[in-house]
């Protein structure tokens, strides 16, 4: 059985309800979900980063949440949507790149906290114009 949960899952050596399987892009249900249809969405081959690494799986994981979105519209009747990436060293206990695709309703208990701070405008015009500038 490979090392990474998730590219055992890849492999078909665990059982999950799959929800899309093709072009190199699984997406399943989540074994402990936030809430009904929460989907992972992962490239079949490891890798540990999706975003800023011209990695060519990136587009198609992408558009699978995209496509994925609307089928569980259409299914369960979704409001709206969270979608969740972060590297896989940062945060939890697996290290194979996925986003999660979490169904919303109004008065839902989903909790996604983020501490907020008031935008520094000189320092948002630096980081702007050094990211436009790398063009
Ligand atoms: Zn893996």
């Amino acid at each position: 059985m490979a090392a990474c949960e998730f590219c055992s899952i890849a492999a078909g050596e665990r059982d999950v309800h799959v929800l899309f399987d093709r072009e190199g892009v699984l997406a399943f249900l989540d074994e402990n979900p936030a809430r009904e249809g929460h989907a992972v969405v992962m490239p079949k081959s490891h890798r540990e980063e999706l975003l800023g690494v011209s990695e060519a799986a990136t587009p198609g994981v992408f558009e699978a949440v995209d496509g994925l979105a609307g089928d569980l519209r259409a299914v369960l009747g979704t409001e709206g949507f969270s979608v969740f990436y972060t590297s896989g060293s940062l945060v939890g206990s697996v290290d194979h790149a996925h986003v999660h695709l979490v169904p919303r309703a109004d008065n839902d208990d989903v909790s996604l906290s983020l501490d907020r701070t008031a935008l520094d405008h000189a320092d948002a015009a630096d980081l702007a114009a050094a990211v436009r500038d790398r063009d």
